[in-house]
């Protein structure tokens, strides 16, 4: 099978998954986005993905995900931020991506909207919060339930940053519709004092069901779509 082929397919068996989830839940598919997770894939693929119909893309590492947006400039993309971020790479994340899903500090937020400041329009920001029992929190990155509100109005008051809602990865082992559940809550509580914080980034290849049963406007697929991860 040609790697458009295995493409093709990967794709239409998540675009299968996400029809049947909203069809069970009661929500319209045209409220979900499948961003592909691209992260150690080359730039072929994400080529090949935008043929396919593909126009959001996601990178989990600063430099990869600059040097792939330079190799496919031209393409009408949107550039998602997925990973765990460094201070110190803020505002260079923020002149390439489109979307960052992982603001989890205030830290974070002068040296983003410095970034943003250099782009045409303002950065959509979603605050990555965490889904982890309190003992395990720090492994993955993310902000503490009850931390969330403060830190979305951080970002609200910068105008060069937009914030558009929230982002969660369910714990590794556990029930992510419990997890889920969780962030749907937080989703709530930001949107009462920002109304148009309004999207949920949940689910990956595993568990994008479930996400989807709990409101996820986004969810961020790699492996059932391109495979296995190469080189690692
Ligand atoms: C890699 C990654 C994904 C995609 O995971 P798959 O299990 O390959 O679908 C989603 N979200 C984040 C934050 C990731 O780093």
């Amino acid at each position: 099978m040609s790697r458009r082929d295995e493409l093709r397919s990967g794709l239409r068996r998540v675009h299968d998954q996400v029809e049947a989830a909203c069809a069970s839940f009661g929500r319209d598919p045209a409220e979900v986005t499948v961003v592909a997770v691209t992260k150690y894939f080359p730039a072929s693929d994400i080529r090949l993905l935008h043929e396919l119909g593909v126009r959001d893309v996601a990178e989990n590492k600063h430099q990869e995900g600059a040097a792939k947006r330079e190799e496919c400039a031209g393409l009408d993309l949107t550039w998602h931020f997925v990973g765990q971020m460094q201070s110190n790479k803020a505002a260079a994340v923020a002149r390439w991506a489109d979307v960052v899903h992982s603001v989890d500090r205030p830290r974070l937020v002068a040296p983003l909207a410095r970034g943003a400041g250099e782009r045409n329009e303002p950065l959509a920001v979603l605050l990555q919060v965490s889904l982890d029992p309190p003992e395990q929190r720090g492994d993955r990155g993310g902000v503490s339930p009850e931390a969330a509100p403060a830190l979305a109005d951080d970002v609200a008051a910068h105008a060069e940053l937009r914030l558009r809602g929230v982002m969660g990865v369910a714990p590794r082992d556990g029930d992510p519709t419990a997890a889920f559940e969780r962030l749907r809550a937080v989703a709530v509580s930001v949107r009462e004092t920002h109304p148009h914080a309004t999207w949920i980034s949940a689910g990956m290849s595993g568990d994008l069901q479930a996400a989807i049963a709990q409101g996820a406007t986004h969810v961020r697929v790699g492996t059932a779509i391109l495979g296995n991860r190469p080189g690692r």
